[in-house]
C-alpha cells in the first residue's frame, strides 16, 4: 500500500529545489511512483513557466534519477503544459519531442491583453481582475466560458493524458463574489467539458494543492462536480501538485475520505509504464 504523485515542480519552473530532493523525500516516505511535471517553456511564458534553454538539461536529469533510484521508486518524466492556440500546447514539437511519459495540460492563461500580455487565472486576484476588465468588459460568465472552452479546444486538438486542476479559475471567486458554481450556466460548461473528457479517455486529477495551501476548502475539481464525474465513469487520479517536498503527499488522506464519500473506489497510476486503475483507501493505493 503507497500513494502516488505524478502533479510536481521543481527549480527548473517555479518549485523550490533540484529534482534528486523530491527523489530523496518520496523514498523516505515510501511513495511507490513519482512523476516530475515541471511548466512548460514556450516563448512568452511567464517567470514560473520553465526557461525554453534548460528543456534539454531536465529531462536529461530526470532521466538521470530514473535510472539511478530504479530498485527504490519508479519514476517518471512529464510536464504540466499550458495551452495557448498557436502558441503552446501538449502537441507543440518541442514537447512531442521531448518524449514524455505523459501530459498534464492546465489552463492558467485565459485572454492575452492588447500589449501582447497573457492574463493568469491563478496569480495575484488584482492581476485577474484587470484581465477581466481589460480582456472581458468586465463580464466574469464571459471570461469563465472562455476558460472551459480554451479547455474543450485543447481536449479536443491536442488530448493530454491528464486533465489539470479541471476548476482552478475557482480560487479568484473567493466567498462566491463573481459567480455562483451552482448556477445553471456554468454547469453546463463544466457538462460540456466533461463529456469531451469522456470521449476523449482522459484522466482527470484529483488536485489536493487548493486544501493545503489554504486557499481552498474542496480539491480541484469541487465535490459538486467530482460526484458528476463519477456518474459519468471517468477516470480519476490522486496529485499533490507539490512544489515543495513536505507537499509531496499533502491532503491524501482527507481527500481519499471524500472520494470514498462519493463512491469511488479506483485511482489510476502510472505502473512499471502502463496506465492502470487501484483500489485505495486513506492510507494509499492497494498494489
Ligand atoms: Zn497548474
Ligand atoms: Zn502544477
Amino acid at each position: 500500500m503507497s500513494w502516488t504523485n505524478y502533479h510536481s515542480h521543481t527549480y527548473y519552473s517555479d518549485g523550490k529545489f533540484e529534482p534528486e530532493v523530491y527523489v530523496q523525500q518520496a523514498i523516505a516516505i515510501g511513495i511507490k511512483a513519482y512523476g516530475f511535471s515541471c511548466h512548460s517553456p514556450f516563448n512568452g511564458g511567464h517567470g514560473w513557466n520553465m526557461a525554453l534553454d534548460q528543456l534539454g538539461k531536465y529531462c536529461e536529469e530526470i532521466l538521470v534519477l530514473k535510472d539511478k533510484y530504479k530498485s527504490k521508486i519508479q519514476l517518471y518524466l512529464g510536464m504540466e503544459v499550458d495551452y495557448i492556440p498557436n502558441i503552446i500546447g501538449p502537441k507543440s514539437a518541442h514537447i512531442l519531442q521531448s518524449k514524455l511519459d505523459y501530459t498534464i495540460g492546465s489552463i492558467h492563461y485565459t485572454g492575452t491583453f492588447s500589449d501582447g500580455r497573457f492574463c493568469e487565472i491563478d496569480g495575484s486576484h488584482q492581476f485577474f481582475l484587470e484581465g477581466l476588465n481589460k480582456i472581458y468588459g468586465g463580464n466574469i460568465k464571459f471570461m469563465i466560458k472562455t476558460y472551459y472552452q480554451l479547455m474543450r479546444e485543447m481536449l479536443e486538438n491536442e488530448t493530454p493524458t491528464i486533465l489539470g486542476h479541471m476548476d482552478k479559475i475557482k480560487i479568484q471567486n473567493e466567498g462566491g463574489h463573481l459567480f455562483g458554481e451552482d448556477e445553471l450556466w456554468y454547469q453546463n460548461e463544466v457538462e460540456k467539458t466533461l463529456d469531451l473528457v469522456k470521449s476523449k479517455g482522459v484522466i482527470i486529477e484529483v488536485n489536493t494543492r487548493g486544501i493545503y495551501k489554504g486557499i481552498t476548502k474542496e480539491p480541484y475539481p469541487s465535490r459538486v462536480i467530482l460526484e458528476q464525474i463519477k456518474a459519468k465513469g471517468i477516470s480519476i487520479m490522486l496529485n499533490s501538485d507539490a512544489h515543495i517536498p513536505s507537499e509531496i503527499d499533502k491532503g491524501f488522506r482527507e481527500t481519499t475520505e471524500l472520494l470514498q464519500g462519493i463512491g469511488f473506489q479506483k485511482l489510476m497510476a502510472l505502473d512499471n509504464g502502463k496506465w492502470k486503475s487501484f483500489g485505495f483507501n486513506e492510507n494509499g493505493l492497494i498494489f
